[in-house]
């Protein structure tokens, strides 16, 4: 299949790639896009996420919640053009603490999260006079409140969020966020980006031609046979081979992959209330075994961390809309870096470890610790930075770019990711945060010196 040519190659047709081939395509109006995967649009991790979005993220520095609140302003102008075909909610994210430290602490990060740009943080301590704590709507996203609502009085939380744990101390209901239908909403981004030109072809991306230092042809390798299509432009979107595709052009990329998981199951006993925000636990916990459990847990390498503290943020949303009654929950608290692998290695006591742990936040739960639900246990890799925080910009080969260690934001991130990328590639003005997501960032000895500070995870 010799003689094609386009104007960019995009690799990957996951979020990444197709976020990046619309805003090309319909933005920028650059015709000739071409994604090219060997695996159907979205089909590798971007469907498997729990569709969360927030604004509400730390610092230091605003770079994260300017990304997001771009982003966000991006997925509400889709959501209007498209009449809600992805069904994008605001029912906030809600953070709680049964540990008055945390209960001090959520306050203190809510107000630095607040001065970032998230919004204002409005004290609800339950005392006379104080305006009234709103909830959140279970559909639709106009009219809301941005910021935060740190709720501190227990009979103001029990009236709200009755199904809490009644040790809650404190609740941080964070409301520039919310869930959306991130199939419907990427697959319209396709939809889009395909009828101003852009085409998808099924192929994976085995070379790209390099001469004079810049790009000049990307080779895919498809059922009978190779296309080499002449191109000036190259985009890694490839999620978790974002490393193998930089090294096609001679880019090493500093990231690594996690394998993170999540249940579903049909709440029955009607546990998480239909009309709940995300719910969070942020404190850590030791999971309550019986003797006889712990005695076979303690017996293998594998399961004997199960014992010892368990790490904050176990969190859990009901899913669907109508007469649904799945739940989704999930609880990173084993994530080493991992070479990806597929199928997934899943962890046969997943299921059982999240609904044990999702119990102190939500303790009506423990009525199913009897006789565990039927649960679909999916997932994929969170393919990350140390700090992170995305990578979407130039590499050093000229018309070369990359967009992805999109970690677990990536839906969220994606409509800012991708207008990000088309600006570089386009020439057109950029954003003030674009320094904060280039690859560049770790020659500047300053930001260097901030992730010495971060510690060991490198988190910032
Ligand atoms: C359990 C879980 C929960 C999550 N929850 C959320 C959430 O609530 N909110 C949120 O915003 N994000 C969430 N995420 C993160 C989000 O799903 C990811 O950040 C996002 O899907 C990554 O998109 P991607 O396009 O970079 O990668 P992918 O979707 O993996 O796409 C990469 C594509 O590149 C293709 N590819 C690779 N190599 C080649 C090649 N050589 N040639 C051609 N094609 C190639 C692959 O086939 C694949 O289709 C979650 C993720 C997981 C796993």
């Amino acid at each position: 299949m010799p003689g094609q040519r386009a104007d960019v190659v995009i690799c990957g047709a996951g979020i990444a790639g197709i976020a990046a081939a619309y805003h090309l395509a319909v933005r920028c109006g650059i015709a000739d896009v071409v994604l090219a995967d060997p695996e159907p649009p979205l089909s590798v991790t971007s469907d498997k996420s729990t569709e969360c979005y927030r604004n509400w993220w730390p610092g230091p520095g605003d770079a994260m919640v300017r990304l997001m609140n771009r982003s966000i302003d991006l997925l509400e102008e889709l959501a209007r053009q498209s009449g809600d075909v992805f069904h994008l909610n605001r029912r906030g994210y809600l953070y709680a603490t049964a540990d008055p430290a945390r209960a001090r602490e959520l306050e203190r990060l809510g107000a630095e999260i607040s001065a970032l740009g998230a919004g204002p943080l409005r004290r609800r301590a339950g005392r006379p006079g104080e305006a009234p704590y709103v909830p959140a709507p279970p559909e639709g996203f106009e009219g809301q409140p941005t910021g935060a609502d740190i709720l501190t009085d227990q009979a103001l939380i029990r009236r709200h969020f009755p199904c809490l744990s009644e040790r809650t101390l404190a609740a941080l209901h964070a409301r520039r966020c919310g869930w959306f239908s991130a199939q419907q909403y990427g697959m319209y981004l396709l939809e889009q980006a395909r009828a101003h030109g852009a085409r998808l072809i099924p192929g994976r991306v085995e070379g790209v031609e390099v001469g004079g230092g810049r790009v000049r042809a990307v080779r895919v390798a498809r059922v009978g046979g190779t296309s080499v299509i002449a191109t000036p432009t190259f985009v890694n979107a490839a999620g978790p081979w974002l490393t193998e595709v930089g090294r096609l052009v001679g880019a090493d990329l500093p990231v690594f992959s996690e394998l993170h998981l999540k249940i579903a199951f049909r709440d029955d006993r009607q546990v998480i209330p239909r009309h709940a925000p995300l719910l969070i636990w942020i404190d850590p916990q030791r999971l309550a075994w019986s003797e006889e459990e712990r005695a076979l847990l303690a017996e293998s390498p594998q399961t004997a961390h199960l014992l010892g503290e368990m790490p904050d943020g176990v969190h859990a949303r009901p899913e669907g809309r109508g007469d649904s009654t799945t739940v989704l929950m999930l609880w990173p608290y084993h994530t080493p870096p991992v070479a990806p692998v597929f199928p997934l290695p899943l962890d046969p006591a997943y299921a059982e470890v999240v609904l044990r742990g999702m119990t102190a936040m939500l303790p009506a739960l423990a009525g199913y610790l009897e006789r565990l639900p039927r649960a679909v246990v999916d997932g994929g890799y969170y393919t990350k930075t140390r700090e992170n925080r995305p990578l979407v910009g130039p590499l050093p080969v000229e018309g070369a770019y990359v967009i992805g260690a999109l970690s677990g934001f990536g839906q969220m991130a994606s409509a800012a990711a991708g207008e990000l990328l088309a600006a570089h590639v386009a020439g057109t003005e950029l954003p003030g945060y674009a320094p904060a997501f280039r690859l560049e960032r770790y020659q500047d000895p300053a930001y260097r010196a901030l992730l010495e500070q971060a510690g060991a995870s490198g988190q910032l």
